[in-house]
């Protein structure tokens, strides 16, 4: 992951990814950095916050299990590990448009895969240094909400797979455009 952050300075601008470094990978707003001055691709996702009180009202319990307390649904049974539709899969905390049915693939682990987010300032990135293992942690960028993790095992284009849980999406169907 580090290296990919690195390749993403060297294209748009150091500072605007330091900024990010700095703040965990965090799309936080920063003091000093108006909404003026950001470099594009740096757009900000104005951030949702709710009480744990009030996610536990909003979510059925396995959605608050996987979205606010980071548990994983068993492969192979989300609604989405084997669902060919054409849409946009939402954050079922936040309804943010996550990813595209285009960017789905049957990865063959009983969970939704994708190789790529609609747009990468939807999401977060974040170390996860839990259960003995290194891996890198997806969040929506908007309520947080824990979506799974991301593997550099993936398909062409981006040899990245997005590795979710059915339960952290809502699918929308869509017409090709
Ligand atoms: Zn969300």
């Amino acid at each position: 992951m580090i290296r990919r952050v690195w390749l993403k300075a060297a294209l748009s601008g150091a500072a605007a990814v330091l900024s990010l470094l700095w703040t965990g990978g965090r799309l936080l707003p920063r003091a000093g950095a108006g909404q003026g001055g950001q470099e594009k691709g740096a757009k900000m996702i104005e951030k949702i916050h709710r009480t744990d009180q009030e996610w536990r009202s909003l979510l059925t319990p396995e959605q608050y299990r996987i979205l606010r307390r980071k548990g994983t649904e068993r492969a192979f049974t989300g609604k989405y590990h084997d669902f060919k539709g054409q849409g946009v899969y939402l954050c079922a905390g936040c309804d943010l448009e996550l990813f595209s049915s285009r960017t789905k693939f049957d990865s063959g682990t009983g969970w939704p895969s994708f190789w790529e987010p609609i747009a990468p300032e939807r999401i977060l990135e974040r170390d996860d240094r839990s259960l003995f293992m290194v891996r890198t942690e997806v969040l929506c960028a908007r309520c947080e909400g824990h979506l799974g993790h991301v593997f550099e095992d993936g398909p062409p284009p981006t040899g990245l797979r997005y590795c979710l849980n059915s339960a952290a999406l809502k699918f929308e169907a869509r017409e090709e455009s």
